[in-house]
């Protein structure tokens, strides 16, 4: 009986130490999902201050020379996105054949299903 009592015991301690373990385990899963949380939201944070002041200094109302090469490097690259994204949907556009009502390029002449002339 002893030797069943001291089993059960060694059980409950080990169940316990394991119980224990888990608890730290879920812990620190709980604790590394905060940090990035809140890192996630500080960056986005970072993010919308960094617009704000890009604004300021696009719009002329502060002057800061030391990151003006990094604003007008922002708006090259605006710009320049712009243009690739009125580029892809000129490309994309369609339009529609009068006569057989096929989809076709915006830019366009001849029907390439019919082959009837197409004018904008
Ligand atoms: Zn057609």
């Amino acid at each position: 009986m002893d030797f069943l009592d001291n089993a059960i015991d060694v059980a409950k301690e080990t169940f316990q130490v394991v119980s224990k373990k888990t608890g730290e385990i879920v812990t620190t899963q709980k604790q590394k999902f905060n940090i990035a949380s809140l890192e996630n939201k500080r960056s986005k944070d970072f993010e919308k201050l960094g617009e704000i002041y890009y604004n300021l200094i696009k719009n002329s109302e502060i002057a800061d020379e030391k990151t003006k090469k990094l604003v007008d490097a922002i708006i090259k690259k605006d710009n320049e996105i712009y243009r690739l994204k009125k580029e892809l949907n000129d490309a994309v556009s369609k339009k529609t054949c009068p006569n057989c009502k096929t989809n076709i390029s915006k830019t366009a002449v001849y029907c390439s299903s019919c082959g009837a002339k197409v004018e904008d």
